[in-house]
Parts: structure tokens; C-alpha cells; sequence
């Protein structure tokens, strides 16, 4: 069995800022990632608020970059490992990975959050055929066509607008009569002429004709009429949602699944630390989730020098 110092499970902004702190420090780090490294920052578009970039980088990018600097110094970013099960504690713990076991002293769960769905008629027969939850991957296909966006946060607004680069126009579908996204976000949706917004509707299902999206149904949540609108892709962002099932009935959760830890990333599972966005239920920022994968590593190194003097 390959022996490991930390044991990292996500490659998005935390788990890859944890395994620079814990490869800087000499520690033999891996990085298990179940897809492609980088997490939810490369299907985004662009990102504007992460400090040292003034004029804003692509999500790609930023994930481009934050892996290489953890390669960099030695951390070794293993992408379509998919981490199945996790055992033992405090400085023993046994992972399997893509069916292989690894033995590691400590280990960071940095496995971030997933989209939710809408759970109406049409959303799973239609996925790949116009239902999408990733602008950045598929907004190209609908060069001059018309789609509708779901959500009302900062991702749908963000999203909407890119998908402008591409459609004719886009509907922003939301359940009520105000967006939760950030005011400047908002600002830019509502100067852009190919955005029509509809205010206070909710999907009740999703249309389609020879394998393709051909319409939404709306339901009102005002007093106002259902109604049923033409379009050719439906891009779906209603929220995230922890990715916490490797972990369920072991660690303690905030009554929404979020993994509870302390300031240093502890979890209640001793050995096993968290950080970014399966920790957080508030603020989901690529900052913040590089800050908390930071602190994790730092407390994480702590361990395994301990574990190397004492034995
Ligand atoms: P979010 O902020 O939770 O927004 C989800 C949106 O979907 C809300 O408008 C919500 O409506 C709506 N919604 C939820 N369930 C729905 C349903 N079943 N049917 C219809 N609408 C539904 O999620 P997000 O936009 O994915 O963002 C997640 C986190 O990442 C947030 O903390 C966000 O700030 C952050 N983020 C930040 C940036 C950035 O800083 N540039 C970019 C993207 C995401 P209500 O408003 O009525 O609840």
C-alpha cells in the first residue's frame, strides 16, 4: 500500500490550495479528484473577484493555475481517482481510490458542492439534449437561439450573461420578484437587452420534440397566469449542495449537510479535516475556500509531525 502524509480528496480552489500548503511544507501529498482538477471554477466563465487579478481570469484558467503551483512543489494531483470509501482515524486511516487502498496519516475533504436540480418532467430526459447546468461548456451550442436560465443567484446571472455572447436572447426564470444575486451582477443583467427577465415563475416542465428542448412550462407564484415559453436550452442554476455523501453518518452536519469543523478545519472524525464549499453554507468563494483549505493544511502538517516524532 502507498503510504501518504495528507490525503486530499477534491482538486477544486480548497483541496489544491491545501495541497500547496501541505507539498510546500514537504509533506508527500496526493490529490484525489473523481473528474478533471479545478472544481466548480472551470465550468464558470470569469472571475473577477479573486484578489491579484485586476482585470478578472477565466474560471479555467485560475484552476489551470492554482494546480500547477501545488505540482509545482511536489503535490501529486491524481484526476479521475474517484475516493469510494474512507477508514480508520486519528493518524491511521486507510482510502481507497479507484478500487486501490492508500494508507494516509491525515486527510482533507475538500469535495466541494453539486448542483442541484429542479426534480420536473422533462430535466433528466432532456439532460445533454438542451437541460445543462454548465454555460461555460455548452453555451457555444446555442449560437442565435433561445434559452432560458433558472435561478436567481449570483451563478444564473453570471451564466445568463455569458450565454449573451452566443443566443439571441435569454430568459431569466425566478420564483420571485427580486434576484438574490450581488447588486453589480444584477446591474449588468438588467442593462443587457437580450435578457428579458420572468419575474415570479417556476419551471413545471421541461418540453421537448425529436430528442431536443423545444419549451418550459411556467407556473406563476404570483396571481398571474401559467404560461408556456419557446425555447431551445434550459440552463439550470437553483443552488449547491454539499458533497458529503463519502462522509454521511460519520462526521457531524449543520441541519442543511454541511460538514460542521472548528476554525483549524477540524471535523468531529478525529484525523479527518474539511474546507471550502462543503464547509460552507454561507459564503462560497473561491477565496474563501482557498483561506479554509490553507488553515486545514497547516493544522493537517501539525498532526503528521507529530505522528513522524513519536514513532
Ligand atoms: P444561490 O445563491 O443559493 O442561489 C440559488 C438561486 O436559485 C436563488 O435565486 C433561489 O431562489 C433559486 N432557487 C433555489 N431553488 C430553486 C427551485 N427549486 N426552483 C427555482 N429556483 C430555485 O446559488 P448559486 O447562485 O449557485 O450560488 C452558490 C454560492 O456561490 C453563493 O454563495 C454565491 O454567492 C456563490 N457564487 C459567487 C459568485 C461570485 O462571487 N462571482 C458566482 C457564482 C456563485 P431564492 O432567491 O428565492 O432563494
Amino acid at each position: 500500500m502507498e503510504n501518504i502524509d495528507i490525503a486530499i480528496i477534491g482538486a477544486g480552489p480548497a483541496g489544491l490550495t491545501a495541497a500547496l500548503y501541505a507539498s510546500r511544507a514537504r509533506a508527500k501529498t496526493v490529490v484525489f479528484e473523481q473528474g478533471i482538477p479545478g472544481g466548480q471554477i472551470v465550468t464558470t466563465d470569469w472571475i473577477e473577484n479573486y484578489p491579484g487579478f485586476p482585470k478578472g481570469l477565466s474560471g479555467q484558467e485560475l484552476g489551470d493555475l492554482m494546480l500547477a503551483q501545488a505540482e509545482e512543489y511536489g503535490a501529486e494531483v491524481r484526476p479521475f481517482t474517484p475516493v469510494e470509501k474512507i477508514e480508520g482515524a486519528g493518524l491511521d486511516f486507510i482510502v481507497t481510490a479507484d478500487g486501490e487502498q492508500y494508507l494516509a496519516k491525515t486527510v482533507i475533504l475538500a469535495t466541494g458542492a453539486v448542483p442541484r436540480k429542479l426534480n420536473v418532467p422533462g430535466e433528466t430526459e432532456f439532460t445533454g439534449r438542451g437541460v445543462s447546468w454548465c454555460a461555460t461548456c455548452d453555451g457555444a451550442l446555442f449560437k442565435d437561439k433561445i434559452v432560458a436560465v433558472v435561478g436567481g443567484g449570483d451563478a444564473a446571472i453570471e451564466e445568463a450573461l455569458f450565454l449573451t455572447k452566443f443566443v439571441e436572447k435569454v430568459y431569466v426564470i425566478h420564483r420571485r420578484d427580486e434576484l438574490r444575486a450581488t447588486k453589480c451582477i444584477q446591474e449588468r443583467c438588467f442593462d443587457n437587452p437580450k435578457i428579458e427577465m420572468k419575474w415570479s415563475r417556476v419551471v413545471s416542465e421541461i418540453k421537448g420534440e425529436d430528442n431536443k428542448v423545444v419549451g418550459v412550462g411556467l407556473a406563476a407564484t404570483n396571481d398571474d397566469e401559467d404560461e408556456y415559453v419557446l425555447v431551445d436550452g434550459v440552463f439550470i442554476f437553483v443552488g449547491i449542495d454539499p458533497a458529503n455523501e463519502l462522509v454521511k453518518n460519520m462526521v457531524d452536519f449543520d441541519e442543511i449537510g454541511y460538514l460542521k469543523i472548528d476554525h483549524d478545519g477540524r471535523t468531529s472524525w478525529p484525523g479527518l479535516f474539511a474546507a471550502g464549499d462543503i464547509t460552507d453554507s454561507e459564503l462560497k468563494q473561491v477565496i474563501t475556500a482557498a483561506a479554509k483549505g490553507a488553515s486545514a493544511a497547516f493544522e493537517a502538517l501539525k498532526m503528521v509531525d507529530e505522528k513522524v516524532c513519536s514513532i
